[in-house]
């Protein structure tokens, strides 16, 4: 893990952003700080990196929240090593 001091803000998921998609909730790589886009997602940029990549763990990046997820041990945590927090746009699926 690589990742421990998330970006001040971010513009959405960088996949969904160069196709013009949206997405719903969003998530960054804790390996290499690429942001993704969640399950619920039309896309599920997050997952997909993470299988891809080989980089299974993620956090999210919605407000508020402060969870962790391992994709390879398919469990939530929380990792207080990891600090800020990243201003988002909003979802161009929320409401
Ligand atoms: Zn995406
Ligand atoms: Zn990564």
């Amino acid at each position: 893990m690589r990742l421990t001091e998330l970006p001040e803000a971010v513009e959405g998921c960088e996949e969904c952003l160069k196709t013009g998609d949206p997405w719903l909730h969003l998530r960054i790589c804790l390996e290499c700080g690429q942001v993704g886009c969640c399950d619920s997602s039309p896309n599920r940029h997050a997952s997909r990196h993470a299988a891809q990549a080989g980089h299974p763990l993620i956090r999210s990046l919605e407000p508020g929240e402060v969870w962790s997820f391992c994709f390879v041990d398919d469990v939530g945590m929380e990792l207080p090593q990891v600090r800020g927090e990243t201003r988002i746009p909003p979802s161009p699926l929320a409401g």
